[in-house]
């Protein structure tokens, strides 16, 4: 079988077809001081290859760039097609689901089943290492309907760091001093565990390294996180949805929750309180 024929496989399965025992994972040395759904960075240009893709992750881009030099162009040209074809199927998958709490949480459980394939890799991401959790993180706007509906259901955040935070600019210094108490995610619990899990954004879910976690939280350590290509296309699918919105949390939250003009002050811990369930629930995706 030739490898192209191998790749699609990987990245094209069909319901009912047992899912592929190899995957497309692998380490990458890049130290990430964000974990961007998108490159934002002015004057950035998604590589020609995915111009397909409206907003394609920055993974996505380094991953087809790398392989752009590696492969001969007829190979290069098959990879590209098995891209599209999955970017496809998982931007008609989303369409299924109304925007807002449903398509966040079908992007949810779509995301797990991607990352799934990792399972088998020595990962070292644990409860209460939480390194990532200081970090920039980006989500949708259908991710920020769902959050916004948790907290507006009595889930408890320290809405002064919230609104500290969304007055950052994109990838501001402050996000890249590493243990900087102020960078705390609101929903990061006392002891260092996500408190709304089960609803983490997408890019939270994808967020996994083989290296140690307290590399994760030295200036410099040399982390090693673990992409999946599915996961990034999926991602970049959700992100280029017409009409889709993306950025900071602290940002999308906020606005979500049409705080522009709140007095900040009302803090709350967020540490150890049950987080009420979404009126959404989980959705069934199927396919
Ligand atoms: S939502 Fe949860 S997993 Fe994601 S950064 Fe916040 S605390 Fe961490």
């Amino acid at each position: 079988m030739h490898w192209v024929d191998w790749a699609c496989g990987l990245l094209i399965d069909e319901p009912g077809q047992k899912r592929p025992s190899r995957t497309f994972a692998y380490s990458s040395t890049t130290k990430p001081t964000s974990i961007p759904m998108t490159n934002a960075s002015a004057g950035t240009q998604a590589h020609d290859a995915l111009a397909f893709i409206a907003k394609p992750t920055p993974q996505l881009r380094a991953t087809i760039a790398a392989q752009e030099s590696l492969l001969s162009s007829t190979d290069f040209a098959g990879l590209i097609g098995c891209i599209r074809s999955a970017f496809d199927k998982f931007t008609a998958k989303l369409l299924e689901f109304a925007p807002g709490i449903e398509r966040a949480s079908a992007l949810h459980e779509m995301m797990d089943r991607e990352i799934g394939v990792v399972a088998s890799l020595p990962l070292s991401c644990r409860m209460g290492c939480s390194g990532c959790c200081h970090y920039e993180v980006e989500i949708t706007q259908d991710e920020a309907e769902s959050l916004r509906e948790i907290v507006q259901n009595g889930f408890p955040i320290d809405r002064q760091r919230l609104y500290e935070q969304s007055t950052r600019e994109r990838q501001d210094a402050a996000w890249g001093r590493l243990g900087n108490p102020a960078n705390r995610c609101v929903f990061l619990g006392n002891a260092g565990a996500c408190q709304i899990y089960e609803q983490r954004p997408a890019i939270c879910r994808k967020h996994l390294v083989t290296s140690s976690p307290s590399l994760c939280t030295t200036q410099g350590g040399a982390v090693l996180p673990v992409q999946v290509i599915l996961a990034e296309i999926l991602l970049s699918a959700a992100t280029s949805l017409e009409g889709a919105t993306f950025g900071s949390l602290p940002k999308m939250l906020r606005a979500a929750l049409q705080n522009e003009n709140a007095e900040p002050g009302a803090d709350v811990s967020a540490g150890g309180h049950a987080v009420p369930s979404i009126s959404g629930g989980r959705v069934r995706v199927s396919g």
